[in-house]
């Protein structure tokens, strides 16, 4: 057995996937998950991830920043600003990412069609499995340790600490949002029902729009911000039957 071998039930979806990372196909809608991987370790440790454990990864990240950008040599007015563009800059990488990497367009590779499914195709035809909402060890390391890596080339090393701490905060921040658009059914707050309606337009309405998950804001500085009354409520109401669908399987 390869460790990266697929289950066949997670071949057989993949093949009768359209390449379209947009709303759920009719099978689809019957079944809120599936397993991918064939080895135990790989499934469960690298693979999936309870929602709490990107708190547990990035919280010493997070805080060591924070304390280096308040307590640091070039003192907190220098160091705050820096940290808060970390979290910008996580921001601004959620919506690229996104954008222009999870939607894009595979053409007639196979390897292209797995790659794009697994990173966010799977997300749009699954998109109440708890377990695969945040993003697993094996998409969050890789990219923290790239952008940890080009910080350090480019930046002294105490302030690679602030603003490193600053873009984990900001991931975080993501995917605890998106965490919540997905999970938290009945939002009481104005921005918890915006985040949660715009994510729901993006899934179910207009697929290259709202890509931004955390926040609006990029989406609103490149154009690509949707919201109409009638939109919303085509979308919330196919959320209800998605998730009603998807409930309890
Ligand atoms: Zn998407
Ligand atoms: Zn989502």
């Amino acid at each position: 057995m390869g460790l990266l071998d697929f289950t066949d039930e997670f071949k057989e979806v993949l093949d009768r996937w359209d390449k379209k990372v947009e709303a759920p196909s009719p099978e689809n809608r019957k079944k809120a998950r599936l397993r991918v991987y064939k080895n135990p370790i790989v499934e469960h440790v690298f693979a999936t991830s309870h929602p709490i454990l990107p708190g547990v990864w990035f919280a010493g990240f997070i805080g060591y920043g924070a304390w280096l950008a308040v307590t640091g040599p070039r003192g907190p007015l220098v160091g705050l600003p820096i940290y808060l563009a970390g979290v910008l800059a996580f921001s601004l990488l959620e919506y690229s990412l996104h954008r222009w990497v999870f939607h894009f367009d595979p053409g007639d590779s196979d390897f292209g069609k797995t790659m794009l499914f697994l990173l966010h195709g799977y997300h749009h035809q699954f998109p109440n499995d708890k377990w695969r909402l945040v993003a697993p060890p094996l998409l969050s390391w890789p990219i923290a340790a790239i952008v940890f890596a080009l910080y350090s080339a480019l930046l002294p090393m105490d302030i690679v600490w602030v603003l490193f701490g600053g873009t984990t905060l900001g991931y975080l921040l993501y995917d605890w949002i998106h965490y919540y658009t997905h999970h938290f059914r009945s939002p009481r707050t104005r921005i918890g029902k915006l985040l949660r309606r715009a994510h729901a337009v993006h899934h179910y309405r207009l697929f290259h729009l709202n890509m931004g998950i955390s926040s609006p804001l990029w989406d609103l500085v490149f154009g690509t911000f949707a919201w109409s009354d009638e939109t919303v409520k085509e979308a919330m109401a196919e959320t209800r039957r998605v998730e009603a669908g998807q409930a309890g399987t």
